[in-house]
């Protein structure tokens, strides 16, 4: 193949036990997945989950052990955080059934739905798109990808988000309102899934603002935590 510039490289995400990386083709992301936090941002009740997108590139990547550095985003004052189950998609399909959703799944990662807060709200109050609130660069902070086999069954999984030592956001997965198999399902009824896709399946209650020189550590039980420093 001949190009009239290189290609950018692909984006990746690596993977616990193994030398192989994750390439990420797609970051699709699920709104108000737990009821508390859909509450907190005015709304309630089981509505269908909605989806929106990231770049495939807004990853950044936390290596296991080490604190790495989120850039403070240009144009906004409230940055968010939003801690996030991500699920990682080893093997595609379009109208994937909900009791076949699982096979479905590569792995399991811990991750961070970063949101301009500010800027979302602009846009959903003018009836606009999201996207400068949602899929600017490096807001797809990840941990590295933990096998499904080596992960366990993690929908009772505890889910926090410390900020500077104080808790902030602390859930299970049990909260989720649309299971992962069931988000799985309604997504591959809009998009033919493909291995490589990254699904962000929803944050619990207790979303605030992080500013320059705060410290973020993420867990999940069973899964790798991160840890990110504002700069
Ligand atoms: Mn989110």
């Amino acid at each position: 193949m001949n190009y009239v510039f290189p290609p950018a490289p692909t984006a990746t995400v690596p993977v616990v036990g193994s030398t192989a990386q994750f390439p990420v083709h797609r970051i699709y992301c699920v709104g108000r997945n737990y009821a508390e936090h859909a509450q907190e941002m005015g709304h309630s009740g089981r509505e269908p989950p909605f989806f929106f997108m990231k770049p495939a590139d807004a990853v950044l990547v936390v290596p296991p052990g080490s604190t790495i550095a989120l850039p403070y985003p240009s144009l906004t004052k409230n940055l968010h955080h939003e801690i996030e189950l991500v699920v990682a998609i080893g093997t595609g399909g379009k109208n994937i059934a909900v009791d076949q959703a699982e096979q479905h799944i590569f792995g399991y990662a811990v991750g961070l739905d970063m949101t301009r807060r500010d800027l979302q709200n602009d846009m959903k109050a003018q009836g606009r798109p999201w996207c400068i609130g949602k899929g600017f660069d490096h807001s797809a902070p990840i941990g590295p990808i933990t096998p499904k086999a080596a992960a366990g069954d993690v929908t009772h999984a505890t889910i926090s988000l410390q900020v500077n030592d104080a808790m902030r956001q602390n859930s299970t997965l049990e909260q989720l309102i649309w299971t992962i198999s069931e988000t799985i399902a309604q997504l591959s009824a809009a998009w033919e899934l493909q291995p490589g896709d990254l699904i962000y399946t929803g944050t619990p209650a207790g979303v605030g603002a992080v500013v320059p020189g705060d410290t973020l550590r993420g867990s999940i039980s069973g899964l790798t935590s991160i840890e990110l420093k504002v700069v």
